[in-house]
């Protein structure tokens, strides 16, 4: 799972391990971050982007951002997202499932 670096200031390189701030290099190893930088924005905005679809009531719209956020990172946080998105929408067995885990 992806933290965001509002919420945690710190990334561990997934190559070496090391602990840093949010960077698109490994202060160690040198590893290119970028792309996991550019990942995780992507799973910020989708997640923001459901958020909003459902204060707006277009649920198809929520459950889309969803399942996009959960293709990036199928942490527990975002298949939540996606269960409410479901339970909205009015897909309640797809929902139950989803909280379940399964
Ligand atoms: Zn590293």
């Amino acid at each position: 799972m992806f933290e965001a670096p509002e919420s945690s200031p710190k990334l561990r390189c997934p190559t070496c391990g090391a602990a840093q701030v949010w960077s698109d290099t490994c202060r160690r190893c040198r590893s290119d971050l970028s792309l996991l930088h550019q990942a995780l924005r992507g799973v910020q905005r989708l997640r923001r982007a459901c958020l909003a679809a459902l204060r707006d009531g277009r649920y198809d719209d929520a459950v889309e951002a969803a399942r996009r956020c959960c293709r990036l990172d199928a942490s527990q946080a975002n298949r939540h997202l996606l269960a409410m998105a479901q339970f909205y929408r009015g897909r309640f067995a797809a929902a139950v499932r989803l909280a379940q885990g399964r």
